[in-house]
């Protein structure tokens, strides 16, 4: 739920009067706005508008004939379900896409139903899942899973003090998109680009009786050493502490696991719709080495994979014995390679900080205008 302040010669619900409400959620319906939507509202069901007509007293109104972004209908079906465990169902334009709940569940519903009327529908902003408080003129988001507590700890603060915009969605709008990650100053996860993804890990030698070497530890400096590397298309690791492989190392473009000696090294896997199994490409001593193996291994792809083309089939054109020609028993050549990564990464910029320098088309931020229809 929104929380909103009245504004002076506003329509609100408690100054539109309860009789008038009722009149309007019955009859053309109740258009309510909320931030920079306004909603449509049927409903014959008697708590619903007392519930409404409390918790919503300050939100504008605005007259049954303005266009409203969605449509809602809340009621009680028809035949023996509405008397015989009355139910509350929900259709918005002429969808239902709820199943029925008790009546008793009718205000919730509603909640829900607004929250999925935005989230759903409103693909001009970036939709998180969020709570989001303000004091001060600042905001508080807050974004976590569902049943992390969000909630609780919005209501904890609106009891201190804190406005309560949302404890569900917070929506931001494209062109204050950069602003927002330069107040944040994180580095950008590159979650979308072609280019490294993620290097997962296990829990490994410091937390895992089995394992035999700290992957968290090298998962990290795997994920550091190859931030910003861009490539033919996605690549993912994964560093496991030990044979049984809790990190899933088999199938990723780089899979590293400990053994007793050192690590072994595995590339050209895939997790994806068609399943592949990474191949067996060496085993290393040092982490060091293991470093310098899977950026060479990148270096090569990078320089001769097609666009578009994944590791896996990459391996397929060219050959692992190619690619262990390369990498493994010419050592020099790897180690031309490793430098050339590493030097061609010192360079690299990131998108969200230096967007002009690492070439971002900022055209994305800026919101399409709607047209007039006349
Ligand atoms: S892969 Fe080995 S070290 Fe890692 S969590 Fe699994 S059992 Fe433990």
């Amino acid at each position: 739920m929104l929380t909103a302040s009245p504004v002076p010669g506003v329509s609100t619900i408690s100054t539109l009067g309860r009789e008038e409400l009722d009149r309007r959620l019955a009859g053309p319906g109740l258009v309510l706005r909320t931030g920079a939507f306004s909603t449509r509202i049927h409903t014959r069901i008697g708590h619903l508008a007392d519930a409404i007509a409390l918790l919503y007293a300050d939100y504008p109104v605005e007259a049954p004939t303005a266009f409203a972004d969605f449509q809602v209908r809340l009621h009680r079906p028809a035949g023996p379900r509405h008397w015989l465990k009355p139910q509350v169902r929900f259709d918005s334009d002429g969808r239902e896409p709820f199943a029925p709940l008790p009546l008793a569940q009718a205000y919730p519903m509603f909640e829900w139903v607004m929250n999925w009327c935005v989230s759903s529908r409103a693909h001009g902003y970036l939709v998180i899942h969020a709570a989001v408080l303000e004091r001060g003129g600042r905001a508080l988001i807050m974004p976590a899973p569902p049943g992390s507590g969000k909630s609780t700890l919005c209501a904890a603060l609106a009891m201190r003090g804190w406005r309560l915009l949302s404890d569900e969605l917070a929506l931001l709008r494209p062109e204050d998109l950069q602003a927002v990650w330069k107040d944040l100053d994180m580095p950008s996860g590159h979650a979308y680009a072609k280019g490294l993804r993620t290097v997962k890990t296990c829990v490994g030698s410091e937390w895992c009786r089995f394992g035999t070497q700290d992957s968290t530890q090298m998962g990290k400096d795997l994920e550091r050493g190859l931030f910003k590397m861009y490539a033919p298309h996605k690549v993912k690791l994964a560093v496991s502490g030990c044979p049984r492989n809790c990190a899933e190392s088999g199938i990723k473009d780089v899979g590293v696991i400990g053994v007793d000696s050192g690590w072994e090294i595995y590339v050209g896997g895939n997790g994806g719709i068609k399943t592949e199994v990474a191949q067996f490409l060496c085993r290393v001593k040092t982490s060091d080495e293991v470093m310098a193996v899977s950026g060479a291994f990148l270096q090569l792809y990078r320089k001769e994979g097609w666009y578009l083309e994944r590791t896996v089939h990459y391996l397929e054109r060219v050959g692992l014995d190619h690619v262990k020609a390369k990498v493994i028993d010419d050592v020099a050549n790897r180690d031309a390679l490793w430098a050339e990564l590493q030097a061609a990464l010192a360079i690299e910029e990131d998108p969200w900080h230096k967007p002009k320098e690492a070439q971002v088309d900022l055209r994305q931020f800026i919101p399409i205008k709607l047209a007039e229809v006349v």
